[in-house]
């Protein structure tokens, strides 16, 4: 078993590998389009914070500069040089009237009213010139000056720590993806070993026994136990039925046997009544040979619940009386009496099976059978639909209650014994229990016995 459970443990290792190999990726992926995006998404709000920056500090400075009668004059609040914004006036010729040129700034730019442009070799400037007109012809041009801003040291950053916690990270989705796998598979390394231990060794006594649970692998085990205890009730059954039914056949078939042997050999001198005797004999284990075999089959099928009659609602006592009308139309000696409208879950043949077993008893076990007085009833009591079959026999005594509903149980083997195989009663209970419901017996030795059949009320 131990062996098995490894084996079963080493085919789930490729399973939780490629999990685990599967989240290291995403995980990876996940990250480096992550830091891009940012990057990405930072690097355009800082350009547009600056251009606005830009554009607005020029703007103010356009409406405090003014050129009259050729000189320009510029008001107490015009910013030269604001936040990292140098402000440039210039004449209309190109001429640098006002404001003092950064440091390292070395581009030679035509003038272009309101377009921002990027110059500069190792460090970038933003330009934005803006026409300050006077007149009809005349003006000033401001430039704005500022330094482009520069990302790439917080990039660096940026990539370096990612490029250090990133492996780590991925270890970490490794190990959490593998851990997570191996304690979910872990059942089904259990799963695997029972059902192979079952196969190898065709032993249905193993079960897998996860405890209860709600999530997948529980169910599943849940449901492979039910269908192991299935099928070894179904085994079982089987091996029962095969049991019982050489034992029950060998004694007919040992007097058929022993009826053919006598006749082999004694044969021409019987006479013609004492042949008669012989087949009728012969012909009587016969038909308790098929009576058998029958009977023993239908209870074989009830057991494994493969007997798959479906149930359906049915008025009990209109059934009851239709099945007696039916079958015992001729027999003076029983007495029906239905409530309507009792509904039950049923299924007719069940029912008629269940009913005629409980009256051919009756009257079997009557003193003498041809004076038997049967009862029919269908009542309803406390919830209950009853059926109930009673009769003025010879009774059943109190020890024997328990025991009659078991198979081949006969009390008395000399009663009836053609007809007896001890089967009735064994299946009758197995119909109650197919119906969902069960047998009581009330029975005194002399008196009588009744059977009543319990189905819950729909
Ligand atoms: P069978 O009738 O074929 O022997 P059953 O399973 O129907 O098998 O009955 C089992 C035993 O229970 C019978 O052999 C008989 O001894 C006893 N029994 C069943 N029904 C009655 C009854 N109505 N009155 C008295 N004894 C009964």
């Amino acid at each position: 078993m131990r062996a098995k459970e490894n084996s079963a443990r080493r085919g789930a290792h490729a399973v939780k590998r490629r999990i685990a190999l599967w989240l290291t990726l995403l995980t990876v992926l996940l990250t480096v389009l992550l830091l891009v995006y940012l990057l990405i998404i930072s690097e355009t709000v800082a350009t547009q914070t600056a251009q606005n920056e830009l554009t607005r500090v020029l703007r103010e400075n356009a409406a405090r500069v003014s050129l009259l009668e050729g000189s320009f004059q510029v008001a107490a609040d015009f910013r030269f040089s604001s936040g990292g914004i140098t402000t440039l006036v210039y004449s209309r010729g190109g001429a640098l009237l006002a404001g003092q040129i950064p440091v390292g700034y070395r581009a030679r730019l035509p003038f272009e009213s309101g377009v921002i442009r990027t110059v500069g070799e190792e460090t970038k400037y933003m330009v934005l010139d803006l026409w300050v007109p006077s007149g009809w012809e005349n003006g000033l041009w401001l430039r704005g000056i500022a330094v482009a801003p520069e990302l790439r040291p917080v990039t660096s950053n940026m990539i370096l720590w990612t490029l250090i916690t990133l492996p780590l990270f991925a270890l970490l989705a490794a190990c959490g993806a593998y851990l997570i796998a191996y304690r979910a598979f872990r059942p089904l390394a259990r799963i695997h070993a029972t059902a192979e231990a079952i196969n190898e060794a065709q032993d249905l006594r193993g079960r897998i026994g996860l405890p209860a649970g709600e999530d997948e692998f529980s169910r599943l085990a849940a449901t492979f136990d039910g269908m192991f205890e299935r099928l070894e009730r179904s085994f079982e059954a089987e091996k029962q039925f095969a049991s019982d039914a050489a034992h029950e056949l060998r004694t007919p078939i040992s007097i058929i046997k022993g009826a053919c042997e006598y006749t082999a050999r004694y044969g021409e001198g019987e006479t013609p009544e004492e042949r008669r005797e012989t087949l009728e004999m012969i012909h009587r284990q016969a038909d308790r040979m098929a009576r058998l075999t029958d009977g023993l089959l239908h209870m074989t099928r009830m057991e494994q619940g493969s007997e798959g009659s479906e149930l359906f609602r049915l008025d009990l006592g209109a059934e009851v009386t239709a099945i007696c009308a039916e079958t015992y139309a001729a027999e003076g000696r029983l007495t029906v009496s239905a409530e309507k409208e009792i509904f039950v879950l049923a299924d007719r043949d069940l029912l008629s099976r269940l009913l005629c077993n409980l009256i051919e008893n009756a009257i079997k076990y009557s003193d003498p059978p041809a004076c038997a007085a049967v009862t029919v009833r269908v009542t309803r009591c406390e919830g209950e639909a009853l059926l109930s079959v009673s009769d003025r026999g010879i009774g059943i005594p109190p020890e024997a209650h328990e025991r009659i509903w078991q198979r081949f149980t006969r009390l008395d083997p000399s009663r009836a014994d053609g007809e007896s195989t001890g089967l009735g009663l064994a299946i009758v209970r197995g119909i109650a229990e197919r119906l969902a419901g069960y047998m009581t017996l009330e029975s005194e030795v002399g008196m009588g016995s009744t059977f009543t059949l319990h189905l819950p009320l729909i």
